[in-house]
């Protein structure tokens, strides 16, 4: 497998870096993205395949989950250089269904050591989901709950990133937008999730 890789690069030098020589020698110069993904590490979600983007367009973050946990350094690190360095007008939080990191929420796993720690920072999202359904007096199949709960995740991230003040600094400004968004692996389409309404308080 990592041969198949290195050959891959090989391809990729004498098929496409040789042809875009003059794009590549300008983005090794500087790059200008303009958007910051935040995505889950699962490897059927790679943002420049599903976005048709190309390299210097997306600057990305990725982790279990899509999580935006605020006591975590490399995230706010990538926050902070995104925002005051790079003036990256628009940050995505993107999901998708069948996320395995979603799905342990559910799972009662006392082997893992670091996971269960990790997906604090979403469970809330189920917690909100379930409530919902008891009050609805109404059973989901379990695919169509755990869509919800995909939703409801990407809702509760773009939630913990207003917690970062300089976030909600640029916000107000008027220089950043918030966007979630799901990936249907289904179907290979992005769908805009419907947020509460962002309220940028002091
Ligand atoms: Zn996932």
């Amino acid at each position: 497998m990592i041969s198949t890789l290195l050959d891959g690069n090989k391809r990729f030098v004498s098929e496409v870096f040789d042809r875009e020589r003059d794009y590549f020698a300008d983005l090794a110069k500087q790059q200008r993205p303009t958007v910051l993904w935040i995505g889950c590490s699962d490897s059927r979600v790679p943002v420049n395949t599903i976005t048709q983007t190309r390299p210097g367009e997306v600057f990305v973050h990725r982790n279990v989950g899509n999580i935006v946990a605020t006591n975590d350094w490399n995230l706010s690190a990538v926050l902070e250089f995104s925002i005051n360095h790079l003036q990256i007008p628009d940050i995505v939080i993107c999901g998708h269904y069948g996320c395995g990191g979603i799905g342990a929420l559910d799972d009662e796993n006392d082997q893992d050591r670091y996971i269960p720690i990790w997906l604090n920072n979403a469970y809330k999202a189920k917690e909100r989901v379930d409530e919902q359904l008891r009050g609805l007096h109404f059973k989901l199949p379990a695919e169509q709950r755990m869509n919800l709960i995909v939703e409801e995740n990407v809702r509760l991230q773009l939630d913990h990133l207003l917690e970062y003040p300089f976030v909600r600094t640029s916000m107000r400004g008027g220089h950043l937008n918030v966007h979630g968004w799901v990936y249907d692996m289904g179907t290979g389409e992005i769908k805009v999730v419907q947020r509460n309404e962002i309220v940028c308080r002091d």
